[in-house]
């Protein structure tokens, strides 16, 4: 049961069909381009887009703007101690900022970073600084069809030291850990296997970084599935959990329940040294670091908020119950139901469409066309080179949908499924330059329908 009411209401529309597929024509078949005046459900992303409580909304009237030594700074410096146990902060704008912060900090030309699964942005700062991002999860962990294990989202211990055994441990700076694991469906981390990868990291002499973007989601799913947690709470737990990292990255946008912000947080001093002059250099001064003051009062209260257990536990049953249910309708989803999307597999759901005519991309398309119901793909489109299963996220914006909403996207998913065999292909219609970023802007157009071979004689 949502332990919230709404007290502001943003209006939202479902445009009519024939809008609908003029707007996904003028955006080149990419949903990236689509205005958002014309989407009714978004769930392009669960990254910026949840409703702020009210307490949140009046932190922000106590922002205070100074250049330097900020109030609000103070405030988030507490919330961070309180909430994630670490003394340190450095702010920045959000995830990326803090990511260029910390990893251009540990990581030189030539090094290794071995993390579960790099997100995207991770992987780009580790590549950008002459490095290489090496993946270490656990078997099964990107494969829709394992119907695994409880926390699929683990690192792999084993998979890091055949690494470790190729480049020496010299090579490798860092180790980190995404809770949970964005690149694998959203799937947990245990503690037992974090206070594994801590020991691992200081085996090898590299600093332990946890990526926490979605922490209380992770320590929801420990409360659960890790027998020695029966008994804790979700906000003991993510300080359990968090506490065996040598630094956080953070992305507020996530599970600090904000628009806008992040930071990296550490207690080893030299670190610490490093990031704050670095983020003068790229964000801002140490006490505002690319936010304003109020966006500061608004993250440290969205901090404390997101390891309630009223809040946390609402947040990811509304995930698995509409996961769920479209599984019930027998849509092939990847399960368990991680912690903030539901995965489609749309190879299995459009099976005659090939991986070249990107299926995920055609399901999005046709979401959006049936019910106005954006999401994103996930597979050959957006990883032109990268051997990945074809999925199309639905990502779950936080405080923000009801049941109602989560209907009209099931009912849309269903039909689109049922009516597969008309779904078409799609090929590009244009190049953009950065192959890894094409997604973004990349245009595409329906693959025509295959005309019967003429019987002309010329
Ligand atoms: C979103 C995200 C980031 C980057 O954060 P932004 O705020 O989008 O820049 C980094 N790591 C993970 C796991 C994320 O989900």
């Amino acid at each position: 049961m949502p332990t919230y009411r709404t007290k502001v209401s943003e209006r939202i529309r479902l445009p009519s069909r024939t809008e609908r597929e003029e707007a996904l024509e003028t955006a080149g078949y990419n949903v990236f381009n689509v205005d958002a005046d014309d989407v009714y459900i978004d769930l392009l992303t669960d990254s910026g887009t949840g409703a702020m409580s009210d307490e949140q909304w009046a932190a922000l009237h106590r922002g205070d703007e100074s250049y330097a030594g900020s109030s609000s700074f103070e405030r988030l410096e507490s919330a961070v101690r309180d909430v994630m146990g670490f003394p340190q902060v450095v702010p920045a704008h959000q995830g990326r900022g803090a990511e260029n912060v910390l990893y251009g900090s540990l990581v030189d030309e030539g090094d290794v970073v071995l993390n579960n699964t790099h997100f995207d942005t991770t992987r780009a700062h580790v590549a950008n600084q002459g490095a290489r991002p090496v993946d270490c999860p656990v078997d099964g962990a990107r494969d829709p069809t394992a119907r695994g294990g409880q926390f699929d989202g683990n690192f792999s211990i084993d998979r890091a030291r055949e690494i470790v055994d190729d480049v020496g441990t010299d090579a490798i700076p860092a180790v980190v850990l995404t809770i949970t694991n964005n690149s694998a469906a959203g799937q947990p981390v245990s503690v037992s296997n974090t206070r594994e990868v801590a020991r691992f990291a200081a085996e090898i002499d590299a600093t332990f970084v946890i990526d926490a973007c979605r922490f209380a989601e992770n320590a929801y799913f420990v409360s659960e599935r890790e027998d020695e947690f029966d008994d804790a709470t979700v906000a003991e737990i993510a300080r359990e959990q968090l506490g065996y990292a040598d630094a956080l990255v953070m992305s507020g946008k996530k599970d600090g329940l904000v628009n806008v912000g992040g930071f990296v947080a550490t207690d080893d001093d030299d670190l610490y040294q490093a990031c704050k002059h670095r983020a003068i250099l790229y964000e801002g001064f140490p006490t505002y670091g690319g936010m304003a003051g109020r966006d500061m009062e608004a993250l440290a209260v969205g901090l404390r908020e997101a390891v309630e257990a009223a809040y946390v536990a609402d947040r990811v049953e509304q995930v698995r119950q509409f996961g769920e249910r479209l599984a019930d309708d027998g849509v092939p989803v990847y399960e368990p139901i991680g912690g903030h999307a539901v995965y489609i597999d749309a190879a299995a759901a459009l099976p005659q469409i090939p991986a070249d005519e990107f299926p995920g991309q055609a399901l999005v398309c046709e979401c959006y066309l049936e019910g106005g119901v954006r999401g994103v793909e996930l597979g050959s489109f957006a990883f032109p080179d990268a051997d990945r299963p074809e999925l199309v996220r639905l990502a779950v914006p936080r405080r923000t949908y009801g049941p109602a909403h989560f209907d009209h996207v099931a009912e849309t998913v269903r039909s689109v499924f049922e009516d597969h065999e008309s779904v078409r292909g799609l090929r590009l219609a244009s190049d953009p330059p950065i192959p890894e970023l094409r997604h973004f802007t990349a245009e595409l157009e329906p693959v025509p329908t295959t005309t019967p071979s003429t019987t002309s004689t010329e």
